[in-house]
């Protein structure tokens, strides 16, 4: 009997561990295949401490060690044997392989303890050998003493003992008529029995609840739970299946990749929990504008890919996109929020496009970066020429990289003019790229690049630097230099070291410090996580200008803006180049010019071209001028020698 009981709690153990294993190795496909030992050990971890396993291991396709998470005791450096399992005395140890799209790209290493086990079967075979030698004895004594009369419930009871031991029916009970020391025995039998039917029963609840928990596992490994949408994993998985129906069935699927528009601002400005609940919403209206074959998931943050499966034409597929970006850019109404967000959506079609399913992915995401950048809330469809657009970005990011090292941006001037007497009152910064063979590259070229890599930060410190090293020298030829607008990005804010980066640039130079004016624009204002208040206090303290860039093309709220320390407003050369004539942009630029001169600030106004437009702005009440018409961005000596010239007695 105690050897059916280890055989039968054992087998049982190693059909769990397999069910986990199986389970596990989809869990942690995606790591293993990218070599990604973080999100490995995470997966592995989490895994193991909801289970009762020892060690867990992940191996790569070289069976080399990815990851491991255990106790004591420690991973074998390879896993140590072929797939399938093997049990000694101290462990039921287990290797299965991980496979992606039917192909093997790793292993899994997993082993299971038998401690508890091994004590409930000792305890039971010591009650056992116990209960057999009393049996022996009192069947000798009993029976040389009182012979036949009570043989009969002695192999009465023998017979359920072998019966009992034989199958595992644990509710025979040993009949207790007889001899007293006979009934006794049948009755510590009987009793054994029943200690052993509530083992039992016990075992088998806890046998389903661990059913339970790797039910619970297999939804916390396959669905996201803030939408309740398929996860990344489960994605992973799906995509090969429905690939697999289109080609036998010889149907298109259209893969479309998703991405909320602005959805930061939303999470910086209201908070995680509105930015949880909308991204909640929006996975409902996905789901509820698909169809019932359609697979949509959230790929994680604000990026969700839908399956269209059966697609007929591209025709189709684009119904559904545009029923899907309508619907998700209707409004929301989350609390006492009201909010709007876009939506931008790539689509690419296997195996029409690819048959390669990373290629599908990749193009599909590679559609929706274009259709962000054409102007967002829209869809793109994938064209081979995106590809090589998209690698031109890559490249320009690596020479940009390259370049920082090299020292191959400088800064241009441009002057900024009173309207009326002529005179120089500020420079703009704005940055060049002397590109060792394409030659000088402007910054409309480079600049969102260098944004979206995050380039722009180790490239906006140098231009801080630059900046104060050309006003000092200016200053050190006796030129009285004038404010210096820089212009910094929203990334540049995000760094917790600016404002040191920015004192350390300031005081590098000597005294008196460098009059410098930091250019950002409306839209870094509206997210207050990113530009808070007490920096550009502590920096207006140390004597930055605050200079609000390419205003009237955002928000534009001018009481907004008065809880900020803005010294100065920029108005966009959008509007200026609409003047006079367009009844719009001069209803705006007389509104900002009047509101502007009651908060105080400086308007200064960008892009003037002709005398006329000057004449205009004069008359409207513009006091400072930025433009063709005064001058073109200069080299350092330039508007050095402009300042000079200014300085000398004649003015
Ligand atoms: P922005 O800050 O609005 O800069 C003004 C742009 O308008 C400059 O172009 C300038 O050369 C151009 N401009 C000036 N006067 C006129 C005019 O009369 N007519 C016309 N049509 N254009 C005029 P640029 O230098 O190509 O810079 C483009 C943009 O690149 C800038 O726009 C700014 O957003 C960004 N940028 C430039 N330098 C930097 C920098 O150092 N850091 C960062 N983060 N961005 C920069
Ligand atoms: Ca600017
Ligand atoms: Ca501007």
């Amino acid at each position: 009997m105690a050897t059916f009981a280890f055989f039968y709690l054992r087998a049982s153990q190693a059909e769990s561990l397999h069910l986990q294993a199986r389970t596990l190795a989809e869990a942690v496909a995606t790591p293993v295949a990218n070599g990604d030992r973080e999100s490995a050990t995470e997966t592995l971890g989490w895994w193991k401490s909801a289970t009762d396993l020892q060690v867990v291991a992940a191996y790569d396709q070289e069976r080399r060690l990815l990851a491991t998470v255990g106790g004591s005791t420690t991973a074998p450096s390879s896993p140590p044997f072929s797939p399938g399992a093997e049990v000694d005395f101290g462990a039921l140890r287990l290797v299965e392989p991980v496979r992606l799209q039917g192909v093997t790209i790793g292993f899994l290493y997993l082993e299971m303890g038998f401690a508890s086990l091994y004590r409930n079967i000792a305890a039971l075979i010591a009650a056992i050998a116990a209960l057999t030698a009393l049996a022996v004895l009192v069947i000798r004594v009993v029976l040389g003493r009182a012979g036949e009369r009570i043989a009969q419930p002695i192999s009465d009871l023998v017979a359920v003992a072998t019966e009992v031991s034989r199958h595992p029916e644990l509710t025979k009970r040993a009949g207790t008529e007889g001899p007293r020391e006979v009934a006794e025995l049948a009755h510590t039998f009987n009793n054994m029995l029943d200690t052993l039917q509530r083992e039992a029963a016990k075992l088998d609840c806890e046998l389903r609840e661990r059913q339970r928990t790797e039910a619970l596992l297999d939804r916390l490994a396959h669905y996201d739970s803030v939408t309740g949408l398929a996860n990344r994993v489960h994605f992973h998985n799906e995509l090969p299946r429905a690939a697999e129906r289109a080609r036998r069935q010889r149907h298109n699927i259209a893969l479309v990749y998703l991405d909320l528009d602005d959805f930061k601002v939303v999470n910086d400005t209201l908070g995680h929990h509105v930015g949880d609940a909308l991204l909640k919403l929006v996975g409902e209206r996905l789901a509820g504008v698909l169809r019932k074959g359609d697979f949509v998931c959230r790929l994680g943050g604000d990026e969700f890919t839908v399956i269209l499966e059966n697609i007929q034409s591209l025709h189709s597929a684009v119904e559904v996109v545009t029923k899907l970006i309508e619907r998700l850019s209707s409004t929301y109404s989350i609390g006492e929020h009201s909010l709007h967000v876009g939506v931008s959506a790539g689509i690419a079609l296997f195996p029409e496009q690819t048959e390669d399913l990373a290629d599908l992915l990749r193009y599909a995401d590679i559609a929706m970066y274009q259709a962000k950048a054409a102007g967002k809330n829209d869809y793109c469809i994938y064209t081979s020429d995106l590809t090589s657009r998209a690698n031109f970005r890559l490249a320009i990011e690596n020479e940009m990289r390259r370049g920082i090292e090299r020292d191959e941006f400088f800064l241009k001037y441009q002057p900024q003019v009173d309207l009326v007497t002529g005179r120089i009152v500020g420079f703009e910064a704005l940055v060049r790229w002397q590109h060792p063979e394409r030659g000088v590259i402007a910054p409309g070229y480079f600049i969102d690049i260098a944004e979206q890599s995050g380039l722009i930060v180790p490239l906006g410190k140098q231009i801080v630097a630059k900046a104060c090293r050309e006003w000092a020298r200016w200053r050190d030829h006796g030129a009285d230099p004038p404010r210096l607008a820089v212009n910094v990005s929203g990334r540049q804010l995000d760094e917790a070291s600016f404002v040191d980066d920015m004192m350390v640039a300031l005081t590098a130079v000597g005294r008196p410090r460098p009059k410098i004016d930091l250019e950002i624009t409306e839209t870094l204002l509206l997210s207050d996580t990113r530009v808070s208040r007490s920096m550009l206090h502590r920096l207006a303290g140390a004597g930055i200008g605050w200079s609000l860039d390419d205003f009237g093309t955002g928000y534009s709220s001018l009481t907004y803006l008065s809880k900020f320390p803005i010294s100065k407003i920029k108005i966009d050369q959008s509007f200026v180049a609409r003047l006079p004539g367009d009844g719009n942009s001069e209803a705006i630029v007389r509104a900002v010019l009047g509101m502007a001169g009651g908060l105080g600030m400086e308007v200064v106004i960008e892009g003037i071209e002709t005398r006329e437009q000057a004449d205009y702005l004069v008359a409207m009440g513009g006091r400072i001028g930025q433009g063709y018409l005064f001058h073109r961005p200069l080299a350092g000596d330039q508007a050095l020698a402009l300042l000079l010239g200014q300085a000398s007695p004649a003015a």
